[in-house]
């Protein structure tokens, strides 16, 4: 399971606000203690997506470097990855199926005409041909 302290979940719904109707995305830091992940920083990083950025987002994959060095400066490892739906479900779509890694936790923020309304995380399998959901649980 993965836990959100309250200050990186305040920073994700307030980044995901921000920039709707597009997309958002960052990174999670934190640590794993057998099972369970807890998220203690999220770091806001840029929508590289050339085009229409309302249903797609990609990230540079230097700027994941750039988060994972963060991380081990603080003693922490990148744990997730996440982005937000604009009035969509969160739901993990076949274009974010394709772009992620079986390694990171991936959350998903549906924004509703531009307010939070749910969230969900999911963990895509090594072949990247499906993700199973991950008992998500965050702070405030
Ligand atoms: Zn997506």
């Amino acid at each position: 399971m993965i836990r959100i302290e309250a200050a990186p979940w305040a920073a994700m719904v307030a980044h995901a606000r921000k920039v709707y109707p597009n997309e958002c995305c960052g990174a999670m830091l934190g640590l794993t203690d057998g099972e369970t992940k807890t998220v203690s920083e999220a770091i806001a990083l840029e929508n590289a997506f050339a085009g229409e950025q309302a249903a797609r987002y990609e990230l540079r994959p230097q700027d994941l470097l750039a988060a994972d060095k963060a991380a081990r400066e603080r003693g922490m490892d990148l744990i997730g990855i996440y982005h937000s739906h604009p009035d969509c479900g969160a739901y993990f779509s076949q274009t974010d199926l394709k772009n992620s890694c079986p390694w990171y936790s991936f959350v998903v923020l549906s924004i509703q005409k531009g307010e939070f309304d749910h969230a969900n995380s999911w963990l895509p399998n090594a072949e990247q041909t499906e993700a199973v959901r991950e008992e998500l649980s965050w702070e405030g």
